[in-house]
């Protein structure tokens, strides 16, 4: 009877608690709605009013913020690095032909934004040489087929060609030699770019550990499953837990021998292939420091040997650096949730009453410090007295995609919007890591190029080095730079194309979980049901970067084929803003989706099309990966699973580090080699074929979204069928002894282990 009671009274007290919860919800929502409204007026009128609005504004940022500087004496390192005259005694070159007209410009555009704004220049600044008109005279051309060179050494350059004897380098190398040495280089220009950038972030928080960066770290969720992975006792204060895992991290990047931890957090039948063929990466600049003197001259002169240690490497990304990098921005600045927000250039997104700074910052500090920093009344003074009703942020690219999955800002475009941007002559500044043509474009308008990282200086930019202990302070300088330039803008030479368009972004592994899942079971069983069930035929990636000037759009394409053939689509970095501004990120895209995974989004209310994040995000894809093995019923290890990836362009060295990670993974990757490759015969051989042997991955490649679509659906198909899933099996009647043995192999993921889901409870209600 007591028992019954207490049962009824908790009941009760749960009761009222969610309708407690609702209540305080739903007054969020009427205070955000006031806020807005409070914010355009107050904009608008006086002094009090604007203090009025800083004070709401910092009561709303007062959980996110840093913490006070108090300092103010320290001085931000401002550098501008002109622009050198050039020689006066010129090399004898013939110059190319010069473009008399716009309509000489033969390369098209995959979209009409990115057409308008190039016409504009085009047809403005005919002497003007824009990244499009580069494209069409400086390249060199194409390699001919079985062609490649070689700068390795100083006896060189040679010019290589398969199975000519009389045609091997100077010292004896052949093709295959040459494409594996010059193809390791790459993958390890990709893996210490993404070392880089996660050692920044590692940096950061061992500064916050130690104080000296005012921060306060947001995802103890998150924290606490991190350090789980890496083997530390969960017993330990939040501090303590946080200063373990700074300093395992911080070793991980130097170790020399050993296993790198956080490749355990793979399926344990790829744990031991990793092992049997000795590609477990040791620690991250172990691998990337042995992989460039490999292919040195006179040391590893055995192709296969060096593409194997290029697996290995790649391997310290994807589960080294990338995971580390995203991990640590996550405990940092949140895990992203599912959020709206627009993307492409529109009228919402640049506002040509407020200063325009367009954000293509890698370091996630600098962004969030800006944000703050835009929000600071000493800011919003000085931009209204320019005439200006305050600072309008906006994320450009991977970076810019950072900052949309976890804020919501909107993105204007991908990396290659860098040009088309400042042409809407609505752009005040753009800060973070671009291309050095970006400098003369921004000079026929007033737009200030900054750069924000002494290691990235850019002759014509102004440098505003990001001092990491005065964030606030840096960004203010950074945005005073904006801001000065506001009264130098043309208005009558404002042209911004309205075309943004809404998204759903911010699909972290978790997020997904709690989507599939809901919230007290988040986990990706429907998932597996739904590709067990025939509804979803398999996923696919579709990641990688935006080319300038690439006529096809095949991204887009592709993804609405692989959508209508039942095909989940994930996407990462510049590929999956293009899907965004193709209307591919929102619920109601579903309708373009086939029968079965149209029935499984609409139950679930999530997009054909999963944003989930930057480049640095393809961990998240390994991780949902592993989740996916670990859930059960898809085989026991990624290469059994029908997934896929896909790399329709790609720009960055960057992208072939990820190729090869997802092939060590299990995974077929297609991709177009552009220029890279190369009729090479053994090196073919053994990408295509041998490697599947080893690890299940492979590589093909394709240039259209036809034979991209092809390729992925064959594949897929395939591993359906090797997993008996291709078709319907008949229904299976359990009888209790097989019930006892279906709960025995439960699982229950990490999400729900070790207090992780209080910890949820509390920041939810929080
Ligand atoms: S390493 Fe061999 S192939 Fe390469 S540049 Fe030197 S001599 Fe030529």
């Amino acid at each position: 009877m007591s028992n019954k009671n207490s049962t009824k009274e908790l009941r009760e007290i749960f009761l009222s608690l969610k309708t407690g919860i609702k209540a305080l919800k739903s007054g969020m929502v009427v205070l955000e709605k006031g806020l807005s409204k409070l914010e355009k007026d107050i904009l608008n009128i006086n002094k009090e009013a604007l203090e009025k609005l800083h004070k709401m504004i910092s009561k709303e940022f007062e959980a996110l913020k840093f913490v006070e500087e108090k300092e103010e004496s320290v001085e931000i390192k401002i550098e501008k690095i002109e622009i050198e005259p050039e020689m006066e005694e010129k090399t004898e070159v013939s110059k190319p032909a010069e473009i008399e007209s716009a309509e000489e410009i033969k390369i098209g555009f995959y979209n009409k934004t990115l057409g308008k704004l190039y016409d504009r220049l085009h047809r403005e600044f005919s002497d003007l040489y824009t990244v499009l008109k580069r494209a069409e005279k400086t390249k060199i051309g194409e390699v001919d087929k079985g062609e490649v060179i070689c700068r390795v050494c100083n006896m060189g350059p040679c010019k290589v060609v398969e199975g000519v004897e009389e045609l091997k380098g100077i010292c004896g190398a052949d093709a295959s030699l040459v494409f594996a040495r010059n193809f390791a280089r790459l993958v390890a220009a990709g893996v210490s770019a993404q070392a880089d950038y996660a050692k920044s972030i590692v940096e950061t928080l061992n500064d916050i550990v130690k104080g000296e960066i005012p921060f306060k770290f947001r995802d103890k969720r998150k924290l606490k499953m991190f350090a789980y992975a890496l083997g530390i006792n969960l017993e330990k204060s939040e501090e303590e837990i946080l200063n373990e895992v700074v300093d395992k991290i911080s070793k991980i990047f130097f170790q020399q021998k050993g296993e790198l931890i956080l490749a355990h957090r793979a399926p344990k039948t790829l744990i031991e292939k990793w092992r049997k063929y000795e590609v477990m990466p040791r620690g991250i600049d172990r691998e990337i420091t042995e992989l460039i003197y490999r292919t040195s001259l006179g040391v590893d002169q055995y192709y296969k040997n060096i593409l194997f240690a290029s697996l290995r490497c790649a391997l310290a990304d994807g589960w080294g650096a990338s995971m580390i990098a995203t991990e640590l921005q996550d405990i940092l600045l949140g895990t992203p949730q599912p959020v709206r927000a627009q993307v492409n250039i529109g009228k919402e997104v640049i506002r040509e009453d407020m200063v325009n700074v367009v954000v293509c910052e890698e370091d996630p500090l600098v962004a969030e410090a800006l944000i703050q920093a835009s929000k600071d009344l000493e800011i919003l003074k000085l931009a209204k007295k320019a005439g200006a009703k305050g600072v309008n942020l906006v994320g450009l690219g991977c970076a810019g995609n950072e900052i949309l999955m976890r804020k919501g800002f909107p993105v204007a475009g991908s990396f290659a919007y860098q040009e088309a941007v400042i042409a809407t002559g609505a752009v005040e500044a753009i800060v973070g890591r671009l291309i050095p043509n970006v400098v003369q474009i921004a000079n026929r308008f007033h737009t200030a190029v900054i750069t924000t990282n002494p290691i990235s200086l850019m002759e014509g930019a102004i440098c505003v080095e990001f001092n990491r202990k005065y964030p606030l302070k840096s960004a203010k300088e950074i945005l005073k730079i904006a801001v000065s330039r506001y009264s130098k803008r043309d208005s009558t030479r404002i042209y911004i194309p309205d075309e943004a368009i809404e998204t759903v972004s911010g699909f972290s592994a978790e997020a997904l979980m709690y989507v599939m899942g809901g919230r007290f079971r988040a986990g990706l069983s429907i998932l597996n049901e739904n590709i067990i069930n025939g509804k979803i035929l398999g996923i696919a990636l579709i990641s990688g970067c935006d080319q300038f000037g690439a006529n096809e759009n095949v991204q887009v394409e592709l993804a609405k084929e692989l959508i209508s053939n039942n095909v989940l689509v994930f996407s990462t970095g510049c590929s999956a803003i293009k899907l965004g501004m193709a209307g591919l990120l929102v619920p109601e895209a579903s309708q373009l989706a086939g029968e079965g995974l149209r029935e499984v989004l609409e139950a679930i209310g999530c997009p054909p099309v999963l944003n989930m994040g930057s480049c640095v995000s393809n961990s998240r894809v390994l991780t949902v990966l592993t989740e996916m093995v670990n859930t059960g019923g898809l085989g026991k290890d990624i290469c059994e699973l029908p997934v896929i990836i896909c790399l329709p362009q790609w720009v960055n060295e960057k992208a072939l580090s990820t190729i090869m990670c997802f092939v060590s993974s299990g995974l077929q990757v297609v991709f177009d080699p552009g220029n890279l490759i190369v009729e090479n015969k053994k090196t073919n051989k053994f990408l295509f074929e041998e490697v599947e042997k080893y690890f299940g991955g492979s590589i093909r490649f394709a240039k259209t979204a036809n034979e991209f679509s092809g390729i992925i659906i064959d594949r897929i198909k395939q591993k359906r069928k090797e997993l008996g899933i291709d078709q319907l099996r008949p229904r299976i009647f359990y009888d209790m002894a097989m019930r006892r043995t279906l709960d025995e192999k439960r699982y229950i993921s990490s999400i729900h282990k070790s207090g992780f889901f209080e910890i949820l409870e509390n920041r939810s209600i929080n």
